[in-house]
């Protein structure tokens, strides 16, 4: 399961606290040590780590904390609030056209389930009410248009290609035919690469700024951890995503991907796939993670 080593890790920790009764301030320090060792053990990204655990020895290291009669009990409640923040607070929405239709170009490394994942947000679109209109911009492999064919025949989505043609001119193409054919959603399966090269992203620029896509989202694969984080930092820099889709999450990742990406690049996960199958994508809630990881 993902975060297992963290959630036992940070879980002796508050054990180890909880038996100490009132806490001093070598305690609290002692606890911290042992978290951000917990958190550089599960991946997370070095200054993340210190950050986070100077944040909470901040808070916890009060007059509050200190003189509660459940001291553990209030670092524990601390420890949640600063993760759930790590990770951006709130749940975060796709961005929409005021006027028809959302462009949304997914973009990622080979592998990392960037055409699964098309599938899976058109599905939960499509579900939502809304009337996705998949693109196959991935010209270079050949096998990736019939996968995505499949991956749209399966989510009942229609699916627009033109070939080998060059992608900006489909991707053009794709927002005209929504238009006429009243598809509020374009989303837009670019090329992938097994890694990050100037061809790539020079492609990637020109068709974001060919339809001023409203969202543009990384593809990352959770497995991979800080190369995952490091990934979306030079799309961020080089593309400017507006958020991140975290997959593989149902494997045994150790979960630094999950808690350094926020903090790394500023933008938010907006999605997590959770599975193979086409219903496995969940909208990601900071909350809802902090407290996965808490237990
Ligand atoms: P792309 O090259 O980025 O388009 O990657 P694909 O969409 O082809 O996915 C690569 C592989 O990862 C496929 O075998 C998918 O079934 C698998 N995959 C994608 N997303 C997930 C996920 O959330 N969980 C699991 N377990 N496998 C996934």
């Amino acid at each position: 399961m993902a975060f297992e080593g963290l959630a036992d890790k940070l879980s002796a920790a508050f054990k180890r606290l909880k038996s100490k009764g009132k806490l001093s301030e070598p305690d609290i320090k002692e606890a911290m040590r042992e978290i951000r060792l917990a958190l550089l053990e599960a991946d997370v990204n070095y200054k993340v780590a210190k950050e986070f655990t100077a944040k909470v020895s901040e808070r916890a290291v009060g007059q509050d904390v200190m003189e509660s009669l459940t001291p553990a009990q209030m670092v524990v409640k601390i420890v949640n609030e600063e993760l759930t923040a790590l990770m951006g607070s709130d749940a975060a929405r796709l961005a929409t056209a005021s006027t028809p239709p959302t462009v949304i170009m997914l973009c990622g490394l080979q592998g990392a389930g960037k055409t699964t994942h098309g599938g899976k947000l058109a599905l939960m679109l499509k579900k939502q009410g809304h009337r996705p209109l998949l693109v196959a911009a991935d010209i270079y492999r050949p096998a990736a248009i019939k996968q995505l064919q499949v991956v749209g025949e399966k989510a009942g989505v229609p699916v627009f290609e033109q070939g080998t043609e060059k992608p900006v001119k489909i991707c053009r193409a794709a927002v005209k035919h929504a238009k006429d054919y009243g598809n509020d959603i374009v989303l837009i399966d670019t090329a992938g690469r097994l890694q990050i090269d100037e061809v790539l992203m020079d492609e990637l620029k020109e068709i974001k700024a060919a339809v001023q896509p409203q969202e543009i989202l990384l593809v990352v694969d959770a497995m991979t951890g800080q190369e995952a984080v490091n990934v979306s930092k030079t799309f961020d820099d080089l593309l400017e995503i507006t958020g991140v889709i975290l997959t593989k999450l149902d494997g045994d990742t150790r979960g630094g991907a999950a808690l350094s990406v926020r903090s790394v690049t500023g933008k938010p996960i907006k999605f997590v796939g959770v599975g193979e199958k086409q219903e496995d994508l969940e909208v990601f809630h900071p909350d809802r993670m902090a407290s996965r990881i808490l237990g």
